[in-house]
C-alpha cells in the first residue's frame, strides 16, 4: 500500500494560499493548514476560506514569540511597520516544528515569485527558505516551476509537472485557477495585517519609541480611540463611539486610571503609565474637553482608582489645545 503524503501550508486565507492548497489536494496530497494569530493578524480570514476548501486549519498564538521582530527585525521593515521577511521565516520555523512534531512529510505556502518587493523576490525567497531551517522541505506549489527543486518534488511525493509557474503581481491567472477549482469565495489582496496599516504602525512606532517591552494589551489598545502622549510621558486614549469605549474597558490593565466627567456625559479615557500629578490633570482636562460639557463650563471630572487628590475641578478647556499631543 502507498503511504499517503501529508503536506502542512503555512495559510493566510487569502486566494494564494488557497489555491496552494488546492494544487497540491488535486495530486492526492492529504493537507492541512496552520495559521498564526497576534494581535497585528488573526485567524478570521483563513478560519472561512479553511471551511470552503473544506480543509482542516490549526491555529497558533505567536504573540510572545512575535514581539522581539516589531523592535529589532534582523531584516527590516516595509513601509509600514511590517518585519515581513523575519515574520515569514518565523511562522516557517513555526510550522517547521509543527511539522516535525505531528508527522507532516513536508511544508508549503502560498508565496509568488516577484508578487511582493520586499519579500517575494527570489532572494527573499531563498532566505526565508533558508533561515526557517527547512529549506528543502518547503515547497511553494504556485511558482515551484521557477524555483529550486524541493525534496517533495525529489522524492516524488509531488509532481512537479502539476505544479505552477506563477510570478509577478497580476492576478489574471489566480482567477483563472480559481475558477478551475471551484474557489468562489477569497478574501481581497491584500489587507489582514495591521502592522501594513499607515495609522496603527504610526502609533506603534510611537508606543515603541516610549515603552520597552510593549504588552499585548499595550498593542491591542493602539486600535481604539484616540491616543495622546501627555507631557509627562503617559498615555491618554479617549474612546470615540460606545462600541471603542467598550472595547477600551476590556483592556484596563493594572495601574490605569478611568476618568469621568461627573455632571456631563462623555468618553471613556483611560490614562496609562500615569507618574505624575500633571498628567493625570492633563487627562482630566482631556476627559472635559471631550465630554458634553461645554467649552468654558465648569466642571468636576474624576479618576479612579480615586482618593480627593483623584478629584479635579476645572474648566472645561478647547479641545484645540490637545492637538500638539496626538499621536
Ligand atoms: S504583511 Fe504582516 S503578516 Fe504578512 S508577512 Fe508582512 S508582517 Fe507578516
Amino acid at each position: 500500500m502507498t503511504k499517503t503524503i501529508r503536506a502542512l501550508g503555512l495559510f493566510s486565507g487569502g486566494l494564494d494560499s488557497m489555491l496552494a492548497a488546492a494544487t497540491l489536494r488535486a495530486q492526492g496530497i492529504d493537507v492541512s493548514l496552520v495559521t498564526f494569530v497576534t494581535p497585528f493578524f488573526g485567524a478570521a480570514r483563513a478560519r472561512e476560506s479553511a471551511a470552503h476548501l473544506g480543509l482542516p486549519l490549526m491555529e497558533v498564538d505567536l504573540t510572545d514569540k512575535y514581539l522581539p521582530l516589531i523592535y529589532d527585525p534582523p531584516h527590516g521593515f516595509g513601509r509600514g511597520h511590517n518585519p515581513c521577511i523575519d515574520c515569514h521565516t518565523l511562522m516557517l520555523r513555526e510550522a517547521g516544528a509543527l511539522m516535525a512534531a505531528a508527522g507532516f512529510d513536508f511544508l508549503f505556502t502560498g508565496e509568488v515569485l516577484g508578487q511582493r518587493p520586499m519579500s517575494q523576490n527570489r532572494g527573499s525567497l531563498n532566505l526565508i527558505a533558508r533561515e526557517s531551517g527547512f529549506a528543502d522541505l518547503l515547497l511553494r506549489p504556485l511558482s515551484a516551476k521557477s524555483l529550486k527543486t524541493t525534496q517533495p518534488e525529489v522524492r516524488g511525493w509531488v509532481d512537479r509537472e502539476r505544479l505552477l509557474n506563477l510570478s509577478g503581481r497580476g492576478r489574471k491567472p489566480q482567477l483563472a485557477l480559481a475558477q478551475e477549482f471551484g474557489i468562489t469565495r477569497f478574501p481581497a489582496p491584500a489587507g489582514g495585517c495591521l502592522l501594513t496599516d499607515p495609522r496603527y504602525a504610526t502609533r506603534l512606532k510611537e508606543l515603541l519609541r516610549h515603552v520597552q517591552e510593549a504588552t499585548r494589551c499595550d498593542l491591542e489598545l493602539l486600535k481604539y480611540g484616540r491616543h495622546f502622549r501627555l507631557p509627562g510621558g503617559a498615555k491618554a486614549v479617549v474612546g470615540r463611539i460606545q462600541r471603542e469605549n467598550e472595547a477600551i474597558e476590556t483592556l484596563i490593565a493594572s495601574g490605569d486610571f478611568l476618568l469621568k466627567v461627573e455632571q456631563y456625559p462623555g468618553p471613556l479615557v483611560l490614562g496609562r503609565g500615569v507618574a505624575s500629578e500633571e498628567d493625570l490633570a492633563a487627562a482630566a482636562g482631556l476627559a472635559a474637553a471631550y465630554s458634553d460639557a461645554p467649552e468654558g463650563a465648569p466642571v468636576t471630572v474624576t479618576a479612579e482608582p480615586g482618593g480627593s487628590d483623584r478629584v479635579f475641578h476645572l474648566t472645561t478647556p478647547a479641545k484645540d489645545r490637545f492637538i500638539p499631543w496626538l499621536v
